[in-house]
């Protein structure tokens, strides 16, 4: 059974996630939002399906204002028992430079959160994979999930170092860098994301969670291993990162 640990499910259509919730070959996706309004969406999908487990967290983007932590930081303590992990959070060198003071000081508060309440965080670093690393330094205690890691080899070996997962993107068909990382990362910390709707490994299609069962097929050529094994280790690995069968 499939497992997405990073999509948008927000941003599909309501037929979409309906199917998705349907879809008994898909077990748990977890929909990850930008601001205080996809996480408040996040939440009513996390009602109508249980598989749809919820991230929620402050995206790097432009907009990004230190002030908007505080609403962000009272909605969370109110809902966290629906939460599974703060996230889509991090930073961003690709779309802005311009508030890259911000997009840290934002960052980190959202570490001290989820130190605090002791759930997982998943990282964007796009771009900024070292600063990333750098800021990450200083919260051993957290558990952190790197979504679409692009950095080099050198960081992705600290990333290993400090027993960091890794979520493999549905373009690994064609990208050598996540054949690479799956070479190279323990079994133990991989997971499986689209980023949906994003990322599509479809020119014509938009991304969505069912896409995975062509990763794992490439997965299980890379691990010689057979399609059940690897969807196994994915969700022994899942569980073992989130403990969201509570809700
Ligand atoms: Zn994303």
């Amino acid at each position: 059974m499939i497992i997405d640990v990073h999509s948008h499910l927000d941003l599909l259509t309501e037929e979409k996630v309906k199917e998705i919730g349907e879809n008994k070959k898909i077990k748990l996706v977890i929909t990850n939002s930008v601001d205080l309004k996809t996480s408040k969406k996040s939440l009513k999908l996390n009602k109508m399906f249980s598989k749809i487990k919820v991230a929620v967290g402050l995206y790097p983007g432009k907009e990004l204002k230190l002030s908007d932590f505080n609403i962000f930081e009272n909605f969370v303590r109110k809902n966290k028992e629906s939460i599974t992990a703060i996230g889509e959070i991090g930073l961003d060198l690709h779309h802005t430079k311009e508030n890259f003071e911000i997009q840290k000081a934002v960052f980190i508060k959202e570490l001290e959160l989820a130190k605090q309440l002791e759930i997982p965080v998943i990282i964007h670093s796009r771009k900024a994979e070292k600063e990333v690393l750098e800021i990450l330094e200083s919260f051993p205690k957290v558990k952190v999930l790197l979504h679409c890691f692009s950095g080099n080899f050198k960081l992705i070996t600290k990333g290993i170092e400090r027993g960091y997962y890794f979520s493999i993107p549905t373009n690994v068909n064609r990208s050598e860098h996540f054949q690479k990382m799956l070479e190279l990362i323990p079994r133990e910390k991989i997971l499986t994301e689209t980023d949906s709707p994003y990322l599509s490994p479809h020119k014509d299609k938009e991304n969505e969670p069912i896409f995975i069962e062509e990763s794992i097929k490439k997965i299980s050529e890379i691990w010689k291993n057979p399609e059940d094994k690897v969807e196994k280790q994915i969700e022994d690995n899942f569980n073992k990162l989130f403990s969201v069968f509570n809700n």
